[in-house]
């Protein structure tokens, strides 16, 4: 996942004993001594406009609130690096706004779906971006759907104000799309499991304190019913994570080995072998985040949507470069991208409202993942089209070779150094290709609207029903 491109996570310290959040004491305006903005849960749509217009500009800086109107998003880039997004980001973890829907006493503000919404349109202008959202869609959804009220209360607040980082240890090198194949063990020692096995792909596991973990139980019972899901602390001798480096230079991934690490029974989630059902909440939202719908606040992962690509090709046409605004075709295009991208809205709209009535997103959250990995793909193609030579031959004050450094003045390696110098679009474009992969492939999800929405039959398992450790594996 681009660091700088999507929302990210930091690697703040956890401080869940701290007396006050952090941000508590920074925070203005319409705000409660902990910095939780004053909305009652059954406020109108109205009243949360107006209050978190004031919110803005007591809390947002000037200079963000300017770039937003002067420019929008790309302006905002110009002015706020991730470096001040984190610095200031405590004051919008308190406030509640990060996750306006959740109840109070797990870090929200407990509003209603469309008054959440209301919040979120007048924060939209600002792009301000959801930190650690593998803990808000990922982790939550297992929390809420599965977590006792103990487990919610504890876990819940520290990830809506981004103080503990959270990854999710599910794939491993055999076992991607078959996610029940999974063979990290997990042995019963008293109050705790001792958890040994290697996992990969792990998005911020570098960055995390805490992860979601599916492991084996037992390894006797058909493949799915061995599995057991933990939340396993990330900050211990027995877990190593040796990071991946991407196509775009920096690295977001990871492969985690874990030997003997320990994890207490109280952070066990669900029964011992309810691990596939409790992992398919954490795989739902996933999926909803990845194609929008989610509590994340993230629309899409890797670039922006239609309406920069309107402005790209306006200043495309204006430097009187061909393959502009000016060109037919290529404003039909936009406008194509631009219905999707609304059609895609509207779709999430229909998965939110079904999840705030208490229902299940279920499979239908497969329809938004396949749409949007498919449409963002095409979207980021035409951005990095739209830049033309710029987009092949870019050029930056951070070329290869040039000194820089990051936010704590420590030099950049070059690869980190590459990554800065590419186009915001062209990064969006390299990023995209993960989005029919990420979540699960769209192969994989197709699948599942086949057979669980569109109840065709299900593919032929030889091996259903066999112990998994019977089961042959690569
Ligand atoms: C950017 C990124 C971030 C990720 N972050 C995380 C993370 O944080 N935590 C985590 O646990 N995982 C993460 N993943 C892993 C991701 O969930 C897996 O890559 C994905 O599920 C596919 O598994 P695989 O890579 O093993 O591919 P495989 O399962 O080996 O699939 C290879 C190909 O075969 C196809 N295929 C497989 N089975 C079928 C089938 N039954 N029918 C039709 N086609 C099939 C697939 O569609 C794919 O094209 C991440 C992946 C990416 C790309």
């Amino acid at each position: 996942m681009s660091v700088t491109t999507t929302p990210g996570a930091s690697g703040a310290p956890r401080d869940p004993d701290a007396a006050a959040p952090r941000g508590a004491a920074e925070a203005k305006g319409p705000v409660g001594p902990d910095g939780r903005l004053l909305l009652a849960p059954d406020a109108s749509t109205e009243q949360a406009r107006v209050l978190v217009r004031e919110w803005v500009e007591a809390n947002v800086p000037v200079a963000w609130r300017e770039a937003a109107a002067a420019g929008g998003r790309a302006a905002i880039r110009e002015v706020r690096s991730r470096a001040d997004y984190e610095r200031w980001y405590p004051v919008f973890g308190v406030s509640g706004l990060v996750a306006a829907r959740w109840a109070p006493e797990y870090g929200g503000l407990g509003l209603s779906g469309a008054a959440a919404k209301a919040a979120d349109e007048e924060l939209r202008p600002y792009n301000l971006g959801r930190l650690n959202p593998l803990g808000l869609a990922n982790a939550a959804a297992a929390l809420f759907a599965h977590g006792t009220e103990e487990q919610k209360r504890r876990f819940l607040p520290p990830i809506v104000r981004n103080e503990e980082v959270w990854c999710q240890l599910f794939s491993e090198p055999g076992a991607g799309s078959d996610l029940a194949s999974i063979a990290t063990r997990a042995v019963r020692e008293g109050d705790d499991w001792i958890v040994t096995g290697q996992k990969v792909w792990t998005t911020w596991g570098f960055l995390a304190d805490y992860g979601v973990l599916l492991a084996r139980t037992d390894p006797d019972v058909p493949k799915r019913n061995g599995l057991t899901y933990f939340l396993i602390d990330m900050r211990q001798p027995g877990v190593e994570v040796r990071s991946l480096r991407h196509v775009t230079g920096e690295v977001d991934f990871c492969e985690v080995f874990l030997d003997e690490a320990v994890v207490p029974d109280s952070q066990r989630l669900g029964a011992v072998g309810d691990g596939w059902r409790v992992g398919g909440a954490t795989l739902s939202g996933e999926r909803q985040m990845v194609s929008g719908s989610g509590s994340g606040g993230v629309d899409r992962i890797g670039g922006s949507g239609a309406l920069h690509l309107v402005r790209l090709a306006r200043q495309v046409s204006a430097a009187n470069r061909p393959g502009g605004w000016d060109e037919p075709g290529v404003r039909q295009e936009i406008a194509r991208l631009y219905s999707e991208e609304r059609i895609r809205a509207w779709t999430n709209d229909r998965i939110r409202a079904a999840v705030a009535a208490g229902l299940a997103p279920g499979p239908e959250s497969s329809i938004g993942k396949v749409h949007q990995g498919d449409l963002n793909q095409r979207t980021q193609a035409l951005a990095a089209d739209l830049l033309g030579a710029y987009g092949v031959a870019w050029e930056s004050d951070l070329a290869p070779g040039a000194e820089a450094a990051g936010p704590d003045g420590t030099p950049l390696d070059p690869a980190e150094i590459y990554a800065e110098s590419l186009p915001h679009e062209v990064k969006g474009m390299l990023r995209s290709r993960a989005n029919t992969i990420e979540g699960g492939t769209t192969e994989v999800n197709k699948n599942i609207l086949a057979e669980r929405v569109l109840g065709l039959p299900r593919e032929p398992d030889p091996y259903r029903g066999k112990p998994w450790k019977d089961v042959p594996r690569s």
